[in-house]
């Protein structure tokens, strides 16, 4: 299938964009698995009629109840940094629109997603099944406690910015899994974090990009008395 022009459009500036950003992330180029699923993927088809036009700009748009739909590139580089398997079983925080779902249910065998807003959840799933994606599950929660009658997954991505890792998404990876969350909040800033289990379960986190991301909604970290 040869993607439209505006399709390879964006596809080139999302190129241009890791290049830049290879200092940063330690990748020049994703992969042409993503490349490719990522070309089969209608942004349009996620967003409402009146912005339908704007799909294919690289950049994040509204998609109600004060939710976006993240920028192309951002999409793209995340799913690249999960290096994912066709067989892997994968863990979504912040369903949204689905649009990121649509993505890893090309790459992996199963998707699971949550999404704390049940009219996105909702919309979401009728959405995706509408498209024939048929390795999605979409569940409102929130996503703090993860999935755990779905886990271990090989991987876990988190579309929302937290002020602090959820244990419950560390615990719930594979060895060898990966997790990547935005850490942070709108006045410090925010940084893509990926974090690795080895084999003997121990964790690593390293920094990848500065990003701005909505806020992760729902369970508030403990906090200590004043
Ligand atoms: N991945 C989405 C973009 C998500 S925007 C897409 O491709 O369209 C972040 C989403 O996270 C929002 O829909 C928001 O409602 C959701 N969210 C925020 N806090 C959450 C939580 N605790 N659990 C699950 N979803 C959450």
């Amino acid at each position: 299938m040869t993607p439209s022009p505006e399709m390879q459009a964006l596809l080139d500036e999302i190129r241009a964009e890791v290049r830049e950003t290879r200092l940063y992330t330690g990748r020049a180029a994703l992969s042409e698995r993503v490349l490719q699923a990522f070309a089969e993927v209608p942004r349009h088809a996620f967003l409402t009629d009146v912005l339908r036009p704007a799909a294919y700009a690289n950049r994040p748009l509204p998609i109600g109840h004060e939710q976006t739909i993240s920028q192309p590139y951002i999409v793209a580089l995340m799913t690249d940094l999960l290096d994912l398997e066709p067989d892997d079983i994968v863990l979504e925080v912040g369903t949204g629109s689905g649009y990121q779902a649509a993505l890893l249910a090309k790459l992996v065998k199963q998707v699971y997603s949550l999404e704390i807003v049940a009219a996105l959840a909702e919309t979401a799933r009728e959405r995706l099944h509408r498209l024939g994606y048929g390795n999605v599950e979409v569940h409102q929660d929130d996503g703090h406690a993860g999935w755990p009658e779905h886990a271990p997954f090989d991987a876990v991505i988190v579309t929302a910015a937290a002020p602090d890792i959820p244990p419950a998404l560390i615990e719930q990876l594979k060895p060898g899994g990966r997790l990547l969350i935005p850490v942070g909040d709108r006045y410090s800033g925010q940084d893509l974090l990926l974090i690795e289990k080895d084999r003997h379960g121990r964790v690593r986190r390293n920094s990848v990009l500065p990003v701005i991301f909505v806020p992760l909604t729902g369970a508030e970290p403990t906090r200590r008395p004043p």
